[in-house]
């Protein structure tokens, strides 16, 4: 890690396949969300450096070879990148631990979960017929439907899955042919600078990747509106999106955008009628809630649970949450890690401090931990917190915490928990608990959400469209719909057999 943290401080602008310092020759300290303390510098980038980036993609896509390389060359260049995850594994884990507060377990599965993203569009762009022939009714006409590049791509990523985030685009768009300059969040860049070098020990030919490290609002921006970019795909908050979306306007470029959530977890009674049933539950509604410190777009953050077991339900939460043994993210039988910042941590704190104005009950939690619990730690860490007595008209019940913040509140039918679990301007993600099958599928059915979990929490799969419904975002990233993203349809229609059509009698006489 030595070797690429200094690597790093000397140059973090990729463009053209040479890794450059900042036009501006501004600098940027990572730190460490569990001391506080800086562990790597980045090159602070601009819109400078955007416009740099952009013409070294640009150059690629028009003049160079890879929107044109056969697709099983492609395929196997994104499965050489997988086997270089697996080998830098240990590495990369260890470096997205440190850099976004995650313990290193989870960050180990970040980039084992990043090989498969890898793996699953290169096996998916290899086994597709190369166009659609379509039937036009003549035989003297041959017409099909082929799948093109998009073009010059700006990726834009958050820090809570840095890695992860970006490789869901960074994968797709390379398996489609584009070339792109990937923006990771400012504060958590690291692991997408090594995967630029990974692609570029792949073979991955000049000037198609490119990546500029710094702020959103300047390289972000400059990305977003630039005319030289075809497509913006964009993950992180309601806000950004909707500027990365008005910045891309004008210049009629495709948008994609991956924004937050507020995520039901329907709780039936039923599903609590065994004790194995209830410890489940209630281990799940933990892990749907405080994994990442609650620093996930689809995290668990609403529990709707049936009022008959609510009390025994939220005192067992609450016991259980308590025990969660914070500190960093590398230490033994440390369960969870720091928030990512102080200014998340902030954030954090002025929910819990509206919803206890607003009526809501503390359950547990609700402060910074004191020294001794993460000793030696000095990080942005927070207790996880159980709201009880909450409603829907609560801005912690309304807005996107982003933290360790779980609300609670009842339902006593099945329309009722529907029509909480709808409840939301967002629709990433929800999952429902029941013991009764048809009563699980039906609520299902019924919600309005891009992910529905029954019986279950947060698994994904590359395979499966992922996405959201309302200010959740547009588009979906991973499966074939993923892909579709980063490609254009082209139709060609050849006559076999041209003849005149003589609409116009001009010249015929
Ligand atoms: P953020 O919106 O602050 O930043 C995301 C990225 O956008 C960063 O790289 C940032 O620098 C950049 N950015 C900020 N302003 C910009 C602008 N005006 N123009 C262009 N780029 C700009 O989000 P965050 O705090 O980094 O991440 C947390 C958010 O991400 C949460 O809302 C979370 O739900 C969301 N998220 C969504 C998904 C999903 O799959 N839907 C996945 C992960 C995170």
């Amino acid at each position: 890690m030595a070797d690429r943290t200094e690597r790093q401080a000397q140059a973090t602008v990729h463009a053209g396949g040479a890794w450059l310092e900042a036009v501006s020759g501004a600098t940027r300290e990572i730190l460490d969300p569990a001391d506080a303390r800086p562990f790597a510098v980045v090159a602070e980038g601009d819109e400078k450096d955007a416009e740099r980036a952009v013409a070294a993609a640009r150059q690629a896509f028009d003049h160079g070879p890879w929107p044109h390389t056969p697709v099983a060359e492609r395929a196997a260049l994104l499965r050489r990148v997988a086997d270089l995850l697996v080998r830098d594994r240990e590495e990369l884990g260890l470096l997205e631990s440190r850099d976004a507060g995650k313990t290193l377990e989870e960050g180990r599965i970040d980039i084992d979960c990043v090989a498969d993203a890898f793996r699953y569009f290169a096996d998916l762009v290899a086994a597709e017929a190369p166009g659609r022939v379509v039937d036009a009714g003549s035989p003297d006409i041959h017409s099909v439907v082929v799948h093109e590049p998009v073009g010059v791509c700006a990726l834009i990523t958050p820090w809570n899955y840095p890695l992860l985030q970006a490789s869901w685009k960074i994968a797709p768009a390379l398996a489609a042919g584009n070339t792109f300059v990937v923006k990771p969040s400012e504060i958590t860049p690291l692991t997408t600078v090594a995967l630029i070098e990974l692609l570029i020990e792949a073979g991955l030919p000049e000037g198609v990747a490119g990546i500029v490290t710094g702020p959103g609002h300047t390289v972000g921006a400059r990305l977003a509106e630039h005319p030289d970019v075809d497509l913006v795909s964009f993950t992180g908050g309601l806000v950004s999106g909707v500027k990365v979306a008005q910045a891309a306007a004008p210049t009629v470029k495709k948008v994609a955008l991956e924004l937050g959530g507020k995520n039901p977890n329907v709780v039936f009674a039923d599903a609590c009628a065994t004790d194995e049933g209830f410890d489940t539950a209630v281990d799940q509604a933990l892990n749907a809630a405080f994994i990442h410190s609650g620093q996930v777009c689809s995290a668990g953050a609403r529990l709707i649970v049936e009022e008959s077991v609510k009390d025994r339900f939220v005192a067992e939460l609450a016991r259980r949450a308590q025990r969660i043994r914070l500190g960093r993210g590398t230490a033994d039988g440390v369960e969870c890690g720091p928030l990512v910042s102080a200014q998340q941590r902030e954030k954090v704190e002025a929910y819990v401090a509206s919803a206890l104005a607003e009526g809501a009950v503390l359950a547990c939690g609700g402060k910074r931990p004191a020294p001794a619990e993460t000793r030696p730690e000095s990080g942005y860490f927070y207790e996880p917190t159980v709201l009880d007595a909450c409603h829907r008209e609560m801005k912690v019940v309304r807005e996107e915490v982003f933290g360790p913040v779980l609300t609670v509140e009842t339902f006593r039918t099945e329309d009722e928990a529907v029509l909480l679990a709808n409840d939301t301007e967002y629709g990433l993600a929800g999952a429902v608990w029941s013991a009764d099958a048809g009563r699980a599928r039906r609520v299902a059915g019924r919600l309005r959400h891009g992910t529905v979990w029954i019986n279950d929490f947060h698994p994904y799969l590359p395979q499966a469209e992922w996405g959201g419904f309302g200010k959740s975002g547009t588009g979906r990233e991973l499966g074939p719909a993923g892909l579709a993203e980063y490609r254009e349809a082209k139709h060609v229609y050849q006559n076999l057999a041209p003849k005149p059509v003589r609409w116009f009698a001009g010249g015929t006489d």
